[in-house]
């Protein structure tokens, strides 16, 4: 089983980057409204995640390191309302056991807070009793330490760093309620406050995306019948290079798809003449029945059941927006 986590790992955890999307997401469905983030060397020698979620009861800590302990899923009816980002209750224990990881947490529904370590074998000992409020701290070191053919691929610190502060970034993007901080070697990097109204959730894009993109991007905000699309479009005059700045999120959830990039495109072109692909910054909610989450690991990808209902609502509604622009 302990070779089955690390063969696991290898489709889970690439690299530091890939742990902490596991490790945000963790938090995010534990109802956090604060995560901090403290990273050493690129995330290789240490990635600490604290969350004032829920927390973990004591007897549920060594489980949640145990693979497939926890999956939710408990039939394909529930694979197709999954909503919450967790189901397949194999990060943790793919990430236990290529690193040195210790869980601390205090549960909401008990008074003492326990700890639990890990030291890249199969076994965990005991909880002991740790201080901690409620919530939950996952603490990574040396990831990859027993698996050098892995760590043999990893980049500079600056590059593994780099990749990582993306993916905070791209969380922090989906959940506007929740601060984060992100901290380099000591040094804080970003520094979000819950952001509740619109005026602070357009602060976060700058603080995110480059003043630039607010000052040039126009506000997107539609409400369908079943669909909602809201977010922001860089507008024609704002130009750098674009392929970083397009996030699209489905029900909070980062998405890559044809379908919508096609959408976004045509609109774009059709109304401004653009031949260009814009940056924008979007969020659709749509019912979760109609979306299919796809099985990779890594959930980049969403097939939309009536795909050219989702189609037409996106092209119509940034055809919209973006007329009022003309003249
Ligand atoms: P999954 O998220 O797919 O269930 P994970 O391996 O990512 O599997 O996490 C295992 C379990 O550990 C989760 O289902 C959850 O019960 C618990 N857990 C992990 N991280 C946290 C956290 N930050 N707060 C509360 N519970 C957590
Ligand atoms: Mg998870």
């Amino acid at each position: 089983p302990h070779l089955i986590n690390q063969i696991a790992a290898g489709e889970v955890v690439e690299r530091p980057a890939s742990a902490i999307k596991e490790l945000l997401e963790n938090s995010l469905d534990a109802g956090a409204t604060q995560i901090d983030i403290d990273i050493e060397q690129g995330g290789v020698k240490r990635i600490r995640v604290r969350d004032n979620g829920r927390g973990i009861n004591k007897e549920e800590l060594s489980l949640a390191l145990s693979r497939h302990a926890t999956s939710k899923i408990a039939s394909l009816d529930d694979l197709e309302s999954v909503l919450s980002f967790g189901f397949r209750g194999e990060a943790l224990p793919s990430i236990a056991s290529i690193s040195r990881l210790a869980v601390s947490s205090k549960s909401q529904d008990e008074d003492q807070a326990w700890q639990l370590q890990g030291n890249g074998q199969e076994e965990f000992d005991e909880p002991t009793p740790c201080s901690h409020a409620t919530g939950t701290t996952i603490d990574v070191r040396d990831l990859f330490f027993n698996v050098p053919a892995r760590r043999k691929f990893l980049k500079t610190e600056k590059t593994e760093f780099r990749h990582l502060e993306d993916v905070v970034k791209k969380v922090a993007l989906s959940r506007f309620e929740t601060g984060f901080t992100l901290r380099h070697n000591q040094k804080t990097v970003l520094n979000l406050r819950p952001a509740t109204t619109l005026k602070m959730a357009e602060r976060r894009v700058a603080e995110i995306c480059g003043p630039a993109f607010t000052e040039q991007s126009i506000r997107v905000e539609h409400e369908g019948a079943e669909l909602t699309l809201t977010g922001w479009i860089g507008l024609p005059t704002f130009s750098r290079s674009q392929a970083d700045l397009q996030y699209f999120y489905v029900n909070h959830r980062i998405v890559r798809d044809r379908v919508v990039t096609h959408a976004v495109r045509q609109a774009y072109q059709d109304v401004l003449y653009h031949g260009r692909h814009p940056a924008y910054v979007l969020f659709l909610e749509i019912d979760p029945t109609k979306v299919d989450v796809n099985a990779h690991p890594t959930k980049h990808e969403v097939r939309f059941r009536e795909s050219s209902l989702v189609h037409g609502f996106l092209y119509r509604s940034l055809h919209r927006t973006l007329a009022e622009l003309r003249p």
